[in-house]
């Protein structure tokens, strides 16, 4: 895929951790003035609620990781139109409405072999709330609360959906934190809204308690242990109550971008993947991302793994090594896997160029949705044996078949 991006955000990247430009993620875009606090809620593309796409451009959605993408973006896709009786029923009972699809689940793949793909949309809001109307009366539209799709969910195993006990993943689900989720999959976002810190809510003297408290800290997150002080953009500082304008001290944490935007109601934080994984990178280089629990690969892995580690851990997979560098044979880094088994050099990636500069320097280098898929392979190079150990856990199929966008 080309791509029409803003490099300087890289380059100055590539300066800051002195590697070679061929081993960084292009998966990055716009250049950020990297605010050291909470960034504002990203504006959607459209207005919300919004079309992104007429129908007849739906032959350019595309599958990115399984999920949804449109020129570069993330989006969604759900039917407006319903059947009239299912129309008023939907108004009273949103969970009977048409379903609001996040990734390329069967039920599309099915849609759009039958023809029926015309009849969806693409939007990117993330507010939960969607326009529908009967297909009797195309032009009276009602907003209702849609739920996601959890043929969706199961494909992405989006927070271990797939295994017993996941519901939650359903039943709590929040688009926009989904959004937040996987930005590191998608090349570009909508660019922030330039506020000051004043308009975002905080005390005027706010810049000069921020430096000083990270001082105090010594430039290290209070979650983590990675020390920043050659990149304080990148170490923020949290009000624990989350009221802005309280900053006695002992109601605030220095947090790294990364343990920042994993904070509860934090969704609308826009870290992106090259922050990320500078991040892991200094996490590796100062001996703080040492996993010994799934539980610590998650906390110190990229958001959009929420579905992979669930089920590398379901599949009893050793657990992996999260932000590995790695090296070409002259010692420059050429990429960072999201995880990374080093004993046996097998690794997974979530941009291109890192899984193809890592393939090219003798690693086995997996991407996110071929794990999903078709675990097997990895494992089976996990386990040394070239055969897996087999899932119970992906066997979950209890939604039968449907020619309309029905809800189970
Ligand atoms: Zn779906
Ligand atoms: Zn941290
Ligand atoms: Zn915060």
């Amino acid at each position: 895929m080309k791509l029409d991006l803003d490099f300087s955000a890289l380059m100055a990247a590539v300066s800051r951790i002195g590697r070679p430009l061929k081993g960084l993620t292009l998966t990055t875009s716009t250049s950020r003035e990297q605010a050291t606090q909470d960034r504002v809620p990203k504006p959607p593309a459209v207005p919300p609620g919004g079309e992104v796409f007429a129908p007849e451009k739906m032959r350019e959605v595309q599958s990115r990781d399984g999920l949804l993408e449109f020129r570069g973006q993330q989006i969604l896709l759900y039917m407006p139109g319903h059947p009239q009786n299912r129309f008023e029923q939907a108004i009273q009972y949103p969970s009977s409405g048409n379903k609001v699809h996040v990734a390329w689940c069967k039920h599309l793949e099915e849609m759009k072999r039958s023809g029926f793909f015309k009849r969806y949309i693409g939007i990117q809001d993330q507010g939960g709330e969607f326009r529908i109307h009967s297909r009797q009366q195309p032009n009276h539209e009602v907003k209702v609360p849609l739920k996601v799709c959890k043929f969706c969910l199961t494909k992405i195993n989006y927070k271990g959906f797939s295994r017993p006990g996941n519901a939650a993943a359903h039943t709590h689900f929040s688009f926009e934190e989904f959004f937040q989720h996987y930005e590191s999959f998608f090349p570009s976002h909508p660019a922030p809204e330039p506020l000051s810190h004043v308009e975002k809510g905080y005390s005027q003297d706010w810049p000069d308690i921020s430096r000083q408290y990270r001082q105090s800290q010594r430039y290290t997150c209070q979650e983590c242990d990675v020390e920043l002080e050659r990149y304080p953009q990148l170490l923020h500082v949290h009000h624990i109550n989350r009221q802005r304008d309280d900053n006695r001290w002992q109601n605030l944490r220095a947090l790294c971008a990364d343990c920042h935007s994993k904070q509860p109601g934090h969704d609308h934080m826009v870290v992106s993947h090259e922050d990320r994984q500078l991040i892991a990178h200094l996490r590796q280089q100062q001996s703080c991302a040492n996993t010994h629990s799934w539980k610590e690969v998650l906390d110190l892995a990229d958001p959009g793994l929420n579905g992979l580690i669930p089920q590398l851990q379901s599949l009893r997979a050793p657990i992996p090594e999260v932000g590995v560098d790695i090296q070409a044979p002259d010692n420059n880094i050429v990429a960072n896997l999201e995880l990374a088994w080093s004993g046996t050099r097998v690794g997974v990636a979530i941009s291109e160029e890192d899984l193809e500069h890592a393939r090219q320097n003798g690693w086995k280098v997996f991407g996110i949705e071929e794990c999903l898929e078709s675990p097997q392979q990895l494992l089976g190079l996990l386990s040394g044996t070239g055969q897996s150990r087999r899932s119970q856990s992906n066997s979950r199929s209890p939604f039968g078949d449907f020619d309309d966008d029905i809800p189970f």
